[in-house]
C-alpha cells in the first residue's frame, strides 16, 4: 500500500479543527435563522433568560475562538483587509447607510 496518509493529507488535529469550525459556523447559521424567524429578543421557552441575541453572541464568540485555534492553518486577514472587505460589501447593501 502506498502509505497510510488520508487522501486529503490533513493531520488528525487539522481535521478536528475543521470539524469544530464547521460546527460553529452551523451554530451561527442556526442562531441567525432563529432571529430572522422570531426576533432578537425572543427565546427558547425552556430558557427565558437567554435571548436569541445572546445565543448569536455566544456562537460568534465560539467561532472566533476556533478561528484563533486555527491561526497556524491559514493566515487570517488583518484589520486593513477587513476595512476593504467592508467597503466592498457596503457597495452592494441596501440598508447599511444609517439606520440601525
Ligand atoms: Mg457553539
Amino acid at each position: 500500500m502506498a502509505g497510510s496518509k488520508h487522501f486529503n493529507r490533513l493531520t488528525p488535529a487539522e481535521a478536528e479543527r475543521l470539524a469544530m469550525l464547521s460546527e460553529e459556523c452551523g451554530e451561527v447559521i442556526q442562531a441567525v435563522g432563529k432571529i430572522l424567524r422570531h426576533g432578537y429578543e425572543s427565546y427558547h421557552p425552556a430558557d427565558p433568560s437567554t435571548t436569541n441575541r445572546d445565543l448569536l453572541a455566544k456562537e460568534l464568540s465560539d467561532l472566533v475562538s476556533v478561528m484563533q485555534m486555527m491561526d497556524g492553518d491559514f493566515s487570517i486577514i488583518d484589520a486593513k483587509d477587513h476595512d476593504a472587505a467592508i467597503a466592498k460589501k457596503l457597495r452592494y447593501t441596501h440598508h447599511q447607510g444609517g439606520e440601525a
